[in-house]
């Protein structure tokens, strides 16, 4: 068992607002716990260390040689896929869910760490320890919010847990693995989703405010594979605007300055990675990254419907283009926003082509971003392979 004595001091020392990462935290919860004594080298906003702790996860870090490791980070293997029986109310399917009830109920983990809401609101992040699958079922969805979701830490060394799942987006689990050796642990299980653009519970409102016709009623969104954002409201319709009509004059500020400067869309870090942006439109899209993560995914191959994955189009003119036009948060009227929406789905990247679009666009902003606002930390804090996705574009100043 790992001591805890060092953890306990940092504790009696820790005012309760620090935040070393200043503007740049993105509350993973790390600094609310006593590991807050590793937030130096276990902050990804501090210590950018992806190289490495793909060495420690998965016994090398990516070939970036390699075109689709380069993008998609370290794996053995990629496919689409949907639940035959999706759970009513999840993001999508219901892979995430499933899988988590399947470890906890084969007796692979005593727990898993997700997130709940709170009862007052729906968007507001509740991270637990979830011992049943109830509790699991009641954090599906997403809280597109910032979560701290490492908060619970502390619980797991305090209960005797030894075999731990734990569910969570690259900034959460970038610090995790960088602690995973100081929990005690016998066995951790990661299993990521893909994240980008998140936002803070304010900055939701404001988002669903100037996008939706009816904030008040959302339960779910996605920035769908169709170029167009998907509102789910609460009498089952579902409300649809292209991209490009975001009123990006108004949202440009809307995003976490901490997801403005990440490079770890993919979740380069777990164990077995669950999005969509690689996967056809209606599809999830599961990266498995090692021995772990194929463990776990065998638990629920057989309520899987699966394909290989696809690719196709070419992304880079759109991706060149749109670098200005979100510079300058250009907004085209709504006519002209639907018109491209639809030709570019007609068009447009598909499958692995989608995934690698977004990667590019969000890396070629972030990159200016973090140019412009924190020139000091520009070298050390983007990755390499962030650098060559990057360089294949023509950046303003
Ligand atoms: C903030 C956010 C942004 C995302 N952006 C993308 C994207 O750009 N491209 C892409 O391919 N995929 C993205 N994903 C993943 C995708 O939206 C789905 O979550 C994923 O495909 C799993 O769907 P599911 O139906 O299997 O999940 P479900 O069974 O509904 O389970 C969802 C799980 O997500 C966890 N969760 C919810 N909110 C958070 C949060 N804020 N932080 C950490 N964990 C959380 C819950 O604990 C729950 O276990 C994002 C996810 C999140 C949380």
């Amino acid at each position: 068992m790992t001591s805890v004595s060092p953890h306990k001091k940092a504790k009696a020392l820790k005012p309760t607002s620090r935040r070393p990462a200043k503007e740049l935290c993105s509350e993973c919860g790390l600094c609310d716990t006593y590991y807050i004594h590793y937030v130096k080298e276990a902050c990804a906003f501090i210590n950018q260390q992806i190289g490495e702790l793909e060495a420690q996860t998965h016994t090398r870090s990516r070939n970036l040689d390699n075109p689709d490791e380069l993008y998609f980070g370290v794996h053995q293997d990629m496919m689409a896929a949907r639940k035959q029986q999706p759970i009513e109310g999840a993001q999508w399917t219901g892979i995430v869910s499933s899988l988590a009830i399947e470890m906890l109920n084969r007796g692979l983990v005593e727990g898993v760490v997700c997130v709940q809401n709170t009862k007052e609101d729906r968007f507001q992040p509740m991270p637990i320890i979830a011992r049943t699958p109830e509790e699991i079922l009641a954090a599906r969805v997403n809280k597109p919010t910032l979560s701290p979701n490492l908060s619970v830490l502390e619980q797991i060394e305090q209960s005797g847990m030894k075999r731990l799942l734990v569910i969570g987006v690259g900034c959460q689990i970038q610090a995790l693995r960088a602690v995973e050796k100081q929990l005690g642990l016998e066995k951790l299980y990661v299993l990521g989703t893909p994240c980008v653009d998140n936002v803070t519970r304010a900055g939701l409102q404001k988002f669903l405010e100037t996008t939706s016709r009816s904030p008040e009623t959302v339960v779910h969104y996605e920035f769908m594979q169709d170029f167009r954002v998907h509102f789910k409201h609460e009498d089952g319709s579902t409300e649809m605007v292209p991209f490009f009509g975001l009123k990006t004059n108004k949202l440009k500020d809307v995003f976490a300055p901490s997801c403005m400067s990440c490079f770890d869309y993919v979740n380069s870090l777990a164990d077995l990675v669950v999005g969509y942006m690689g996967a056809p439109f209606g599809w999830q899209w599961i990266v498995v990254r090692n021995d772990t993560g194929k463990e776990m995914l065998d638990l629920v191959k057989d309520q899987l419907d699966t394909q290989p994955v696809m690719s196709q189009g070419n992304r880079k003119e759109a991706v060149q283009q749109s670098i200005p036009a979100y510079d300058k948060a250009v907004t085209l009227p709504m006519w002209a926003a639907k018109l491209m929406g639809v030709v570019i789905e007609k068009i447009g990247p598909k499958g692995l082509e989608y995934a690698r679009f977004s990667i590019d666009s969000h890396f070629t902003r972030n990159y200016l971003y973090v140019k412009r606002n924190h020139p000091e930390k520009l070298e050390a804090h983007v990755p390499e392979y962030a650098k060559r996705i990057v360089e294949q574009y023509k950046l303003p100043d």
